[in-house]
This record gives C-alpha cells, sequence and structure tokens, in this order.
C-alpha cells in the first residue's frame, strides 16, 4: 500500500526537520519526504494532516504487557492496541511475567505472541536473575539470541552488588543496557513518599534516598566495568543531580522518567486513592520541579510510561494492600505535552525524548523519518482537548489517578511499519 499524507507539520528531531511538507509511504518504508508531493492517481491513500503534526512513531523504553500469566490484566494485544492509541509503535516490556523471561523459550514464546497478536512492535527485555530472585543470573545469551534488547529486573533492584557487576560485565557483549529499577529493598518498604504525604497520611514512607542510594551505585559499577547502565523512572531531585554529575565523567549512562513524575505531587496520594500507589511513589513539589528542569538540561533523555495495567481488584483495597502501578500508554504523550505549553521543552526537545534517544539508547532503527527506515509514524493534535475515561481504554488496565482530567493535545493517527494500525474517531472521515 502507498500513502501519502498532505499538508502536516513535519517533525522529525533526528534529522533537524521541522517544517509543512509531504510524507510518501511506500511500502513498509518511508520513500520521500518533501514539499508539494503531486498526488497520483490510483493506488495511493491520501490522508490530509493540515493542522496537525506529523512525528516519527513514539517509542517506550518500560512497558508491562502482563502476557504470559497475568492475561486478566493486560495481554500483548490489548497492551499494544493501547500503545497505538498513545502513539507508540515501538516498546519494551518488562520480565515480570509467569514465567519471568529469564530464558530463551519466554523470550520466543513472546516475541512469537507478538508477531501473531501485536498491533506495534514489541521487544523484550530479558530478567538480570532467574525469577528476578538476585541469586543467579538469567540465561542472557539465550535471551539475546531470542531478541531481547536490555536485561532489568524491573520491580526492584538486584540487591547484590556482585553480582549485577557480573551482568553489567557480561551484557558488554552483546552491547545492550542494562535497566535499572532504582529502589533500595530495605528503604522502600513503605507506600507513598516520606515526608509531608506520609505525615498527613499515617502511611509508611518511602525515602528519596531509597532511589537515590541505587542510582549513584548502579552508575558506579557501570563506569568501573565500562557498561551502559539506564537508570529507569527516575522521581527525585537527588537522583537528577547525581545522574547530571555523573554524565559528566562517564557517557554511557543513560536515564527516563515519566509523566506521572512530572504531572502529579505526593499530595494527590492524599486522597488515599490508590490508583496514585506507584513505584517509586509520586514525590514533593520540589522533586517535580527538578524533574523538569531534568529533562529540560538533557539529563533526563527519555520519557517513558512505566504502563503497569492492574485489574480492578488489585486496587479496591485498602492503600498499603493495593498493587502499585499506573496503566500509562494512553494518557502519557497527551500528559507530556503539558510540558511544550509550560516552556519546559521545544516541540522537538519533547519528540525527541519520545522517538530517536530510546531508539538509541536500545540501537533500534526507528524513531525517525529519514527516507529508507521503516515508516512507523504518528499524526497528532497537539491543541485538541479530550477528557480521560478509562471507560474508552484499550487497555484492560483502568488504574490511572488521570481519570476524568481534561487533556490537550492528542494522537489521531497512528502507522506502524507503513500500516495504518490505529485512527482517531474524529480524524479524516
Ligand atoms: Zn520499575
Amino acid at each position: 500500500m502507498k500513502i501519502l499524507i498532505k499538508n502536516g507539520r513535519v517533525i522529525d528531531p533526528a534529522n533537524n526537520i521541522d517544517a509543512v511538507l509531504d510524507v510518501y509511504i511506500n511500502g513498509a518504508l518511508i520513500e520521500k519526504i518533501d514539499r508539494d508531493i503531486p498526488e497520483k492517481k490510483g493506488d495511493v491513500h491520501v490522508i490530509d494532516a493540515s493542522g496537525a503534526i506529523v512525528a516519527p512513531g513514539l517509542i517506550d523504553v518500560h512497558a508491562h504487557l502482563r502476557e504470559p500469566g497475568y492475561e486478566w490484566k493486560e495481554t500483548i494485544k490489548t497492551g499494544t492496541m493501547a500503545a497505538v492509541k498513545g502513539g507508540f509503535t515501538t516498546l519494551v516490556c518488562m520480565a515480570n511475567t509467569s514465567p519471568v523471561n529469564d530464558n530463551g523459550s519466554v523470550t520466543e514464546a513472546i516475541v512469537e505472541k507478538a508477531r501473531s497478536e501485536g498491533v506495534c512492535r514489541v521487544f523484550p527485555c530479558g530478567s538480570i536473575t532467574k525469577g528476578l530472585k538476585g541469586e543467579e543470573l538469567s540465561e542472557i545469551g539465550e535471551m539475546f539470541k531470542a531478541g531481547i534488547v536490555a536485561i532489568s529486573d524491573d520491580g526492584k533492584s538486584v540487591k547484590n552488588a556482585g553480582l549485577l557487576r557480573m551482568a553489567m560485565e557480561y551484557v558488554t557483549i552483546f552491547h545492550i543496557p542494562v535497566i535499572s529499577h532504582c529502589e533500595d529493598e530495605d528503604l522502600s518498604k513503605g507506600f507513598v513518599n516520606e515526608g509531608r504525604a506520609s505525615l498527613l497520611s499515617g502511611l509508611e514512607g518511602i525515602p528519596s534516598i531509597a532511589e537515590e542510594i541505587i542510582a549513584q551505585r548502579d552508575m558506579t559499577i557501570a563506569r568501573y566495568v565500562n557498561s551502559h547502565v539506564h537508570l529507569t523512572h527516575i522521581s527525585t531531585r537527588g537522583s537528577v543531580d547525581a545522574i547530571n554529575q555523573e554524565k559528566r565523567r562517564y557517557k554511557q549512562i543513560s536515564c527516563d522518567t515519566c509523566p506521572h513524575y512530572f504531572t502529579l505531587t505526593d499530595e494527590a496520594t492524599l486522597t488515599f486513592d490508590t490508583n496514585t500507589k506507584v513505584n517509586p511513589p509520586l514525590r514533593s513539589k520540589e522533586d517535580v520541579d527538578a524533574i523538569k528542569r531534568g529533562l529540560k538540561n538533557g539529563t533526563i533523555d527519555i520519557i517513558a510510561t512505566d504502563h503497569a495495567p492492574h485489574d480492578l481488584t488489585s486496587k479496591d483495597v485498602e492503600y498499603n494492600l493495593a498493587s502499585s502501578g499506573i496503566s500509562g500508554l494512553e494518557t502519557a504523550f497527551s500528559l507530556s505535552l503539558a510540558l511544550v505549553r509550560e516552556g519546559v521543552l521545544s516541540m522537538k526537545e519533547l519528540l525527541e525524548k519520545f522517538t530517536i534517544n530510546p531508539a538509541r539508547m536500545l540501537k533500534l532503527p526507528f524513531g525517525t523519518l529519514t527516507p529508507g527506515k521503516p515508516a512507523d509514524l504518528i499524526i497528532f493534535n497537539p491543541d485538541t482537548p479530550w477528557v480521560v475515561d478509562t471507560k474508552e481504554f484499550a487497555s484492560k488496565g483502568k488504574n490511572t489517578p488521570f481519570q476524568g482530567m481534561e487533556l490537550t493535545g492528542k494522537n489521531l493517527l497512528t502507522i506502524v511499519d507503513g500500516k495504518i494500525v490505529y485512527r482517531d474517531k474524529g480524524f479524516g472521515r
């Protein structure tokens, strides 16, 4: 199929493009980007993108698809449907499934399922340790052959620093990063941010140092063994400062934060709404400001979703008993567009953090509209208002603290591999 997208504002940070242009897609590849590409009669599907932005498809380096093992929370099918609705064309799925993705056959099964049922690209992340138990290394070589793009014990950090060092040294053979969930196990037994929120609610707190000591430890080990560490869902001022310092002397460090860490403060947890329960916890205003500064000055390279869908019963309990996580794929990009309106980032800088930066981090050939590359792209309107309604979520996970919130900016159309996989009801018909 051939698709011609006319008159959109094309923004491709990787190629420093920001202009009103046409995009011509031939089969699975982008063939041409130019001014006024003529409409040839016949088999070309023409899309009018006037007034909208055409950008590379978004890449999420951190999502939980729950399959295999927790299909009542999410499946590869529903998770990828949520992804393309939210503007994502590629995502990395974490290893905390059942069975855990700690060997080649589980990786193969996920890759195969994603190929047959997924509507966007899915790359598995293998676990660092078998069963996420922190005791012995997973079958990393086997998983790499089967298609993993990173390893992580996400959900917790690897407590044994010697084992983590071994993993970091080992993955240098495969040139893949270790993704670190930075929370010290013994310091993070609480439920909300330690400070005002824990004081007022009486819920046990998680101090910011729980994150910061692990962030520093993991960067120090990576530097020592010359390996790439990616710190995921960074939430505190101390982490931003430490990463900023470490990046000055060691290059193979990258990091991401998630929309909830720059949109909400720990005030939100005072409602006892379990949809605000997430690990690491929502932090203070001071931390939120630091996260925004880190995004602006480039300390934070990537915005990820940490999409963590849950069934209702996992959340419909007391705060301390509720599962942690936010169903994020369908709100992440819209929430992040607020950073542009606030003047924290330019549109190009924001798109960098969703496209070319994650592609480079994972060494994937996506995240750009360069002719000859796979045709993964989105058309969105940064000004369209809409109200978050979980009844309309493609994800099975309705757990979001943003239910009922009015957001500005909406994905309208998603193309993966040259095929239209999502179209907003109101667009182009
Ligand atoms: Zn995590």
